[in-house]
Parts: structure tokens; sequence; C-alpha cells
């Protein structure tokens, strides 16, 4: 084990001691935080990023707020291949994944009209299809080991809150969170737990990821800008979606909304019984 120079304070100190935790997109935003939150509470921990130097970083400030043990791995969830490297790597060198959060994800900001292709496929590509593939190769694991796990995909209050600008993101997002409802039916009687974490706007770098379409690359600037001032005024950090996820794992929650929009809106009564409405 590595030596604590931040002491766990949080409720979940040591509940997940000795535990295997991987986080896709844990380089920045959400994932870095959840990283982080696991390895409070005593995880061992897989950050992984298509960004290898922020997973690396991620990994070396985990050991510093408490993971037992932590790893970087610089891979693209969107390419089926290197994930299914991945998987037989982690479960050759660490064991079989307890606890997997797929978090990668990319924005997309443009009307239907003025979304590609390209783009289309880029946005599915990493934001569902990254999922299915962490939840087939690490989720598959689980089911041959016998002895349970949890998945936690994080998709976003824009899987049941329609927007203008987000017809490509808002699709991917609520196949992931159908997914999640889904492949929690199907695990259910295996003692393997699927949560769906739907977050309104969080102060994270998505804002100065995210694509807009449709525009001149002035507009993209004015558009970046006024979005980072929205986020930055709700100001709703990372951390607290990380402690989200971390509470549903371990009370096995189905549908968690994070963020006053997230909550608000009369269509969330219109998923699973089960969505939580704290
Ligand atoms: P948020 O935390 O709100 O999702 P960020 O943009 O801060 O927003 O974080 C997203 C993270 O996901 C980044 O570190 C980014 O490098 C990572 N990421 C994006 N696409 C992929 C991908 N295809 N494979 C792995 N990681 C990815």
């Amino acid at each position: 084990g590595q030596t604590r120079t931040v002491a766990a304070s949080g409720v979940h100190a040591e509940r997940f001691a000795g535990q295997l935790v991987l986080v896709t997109g844990a380089g920045s935003g959400i994932g870095r935080a959840t990283a982080f939150a696991f390895a409070e509470a005593g995880a061992r921990v897989i950050a992984v990023d298509r960004d290898a130097e922020s997973a690396t970083r991620t990994a070396e400030l985990a050991r510093l707020v408490g993971a037992r043990e932590a790893w970087a791995e610089a891979v693209d969830v969107s390419d089926e291949a290197a994930m299914d490297e991945l998987a037989a790597k982690v479960r050759q060198s660490y064991g079989v994944v307890d606890v997997l959060v797929n978090n990668a994800g990319v924005g997309l900001s443009g009307s239907f009209f003025d979304t590609s292709t390209e783009d289309w496929r880029r946005v599915l590509d990493v934001n569902l299809w990254g999922v299915i593939h962490g939840c087939r190769l690490f989720g598959r694991h689980m089911v041959e080991r016998g002895e349970g796990g949890h998945i936690v995909n994080v998709a976003s209050a824009a899987a049941y809150q329609p927007s203008r600008l987000l017809p490509a993101y808002g699709a991917s997002k609520a196949a992931v969170l159908m997914l999640s409802e889904s492949l929690r039916a199907e695990l259910a009687g295996k003692g393997i737990g699927v949560s769906a974490i739907c977050p309104g706007l969080v102060n994270t770098g998505i804002t100065s990821t995210t694509t807009f379409v449709g525009v001149d690359a002035g507009e993209q600037e004015r558009r970046r800008a006024s979005s980072a001032r929205l986020y930055g005024r709700r100001n709703y950090p990372p951390e607290k979606v990380a402690d989200a996820i971390v509470r549903a794992v371990v009370r096995d929650e189905a549908v968690v909304p994070v963020t006053a929009e997230a909550k608000g809106s009369r269509l969330l009564s219109r998923l699973s019984p089960r969505v939580l409405r704290a």
C-alpha cells in the first residue's frame, strides 16, 4: 500500500478497501473526481483516458489521496480492439474489476441539420460505443467470476430533457440511459448492479472540449465562452457528481439525477419508477 498523505475523511472511508475500480475519462472533470473519491475510500484505481498524461496525473494524485494502488492506462474507449486488450491486461495484471465507471464522453452542440454524419459517428462512437465496450468486456468478467460487482454509466440530464442544440449528444446519452436500465434488469439476479448518473450543468472541462457545429470559428469561441460562463455561474463541482457515483454503488441506485436542472424535469417521472427524486 501507499502512505496516506491526506486522511480519508469521507463517509465511505475504507468502504472500498482493496476493491478494484476502473474509471474511464479519468483524466479530467467528473472522471478524475470519481477516481479520487474511490481512492479516498481505499480502492485500487485504474485511471483510463485517451490522454496519457492526464491519466498518469490522475493516478499519481489518486495515490496521494489514499488509493491502495493506482495505475494509468491510455486507451480510447471507442476503439474496441484497444478496449479488448485493456480488459485482458487488467484481468491478468490486477484482477476482475469490482466497480466500472464508464464516464468518458465528448460534447457536441449544434442543430440537427448542422450535424454531419461524421459528427454523429464521433459522438456515438465515444458516448455510446465506449459504454457498450466497457459494459460488455468488463461486465463479462464480473459475470464469470460470480461475485457481483457494479457498473456506473455516466449519462446526462440531456438523456431525458430535449434540447434544440443537443440532438446527437442527447440521443447518445438517452441510449446510455436505456442500455443501463436494461442491463440492470438482466444482471439483477447475478448481484451486479448497474446505475446511470444523469448530471445537468457541471463545472468541468467539457465546455472547452465541446464541438459546436454549424458555426464559424469566431462564433464557436463565443459559444464556448458563454457556456463556460453559464457552467461557472451554476458552479456545480465535479466532486459532488463523484460523491453521487460512490453513493449509487453503495446503495445500488438505478438512475440518479444530479444538479438542480437534472432533477427538475417533469420528464424524469416518465422514467423507471426506480428513479431517485432526492
Ligand atoms: P466531463 O467531466 O464533464 O465529462 P471533461 O471534458 O472534463 O468533461 O472530461 C472528459 C474526459 O474524457 C477527458 O479527460 C477526455 O480526455 C476523456 N475522453 C474523451 N473521449 C475519450 C475517449 N474516446 N476515450 C477515453 N477518454 C476520453
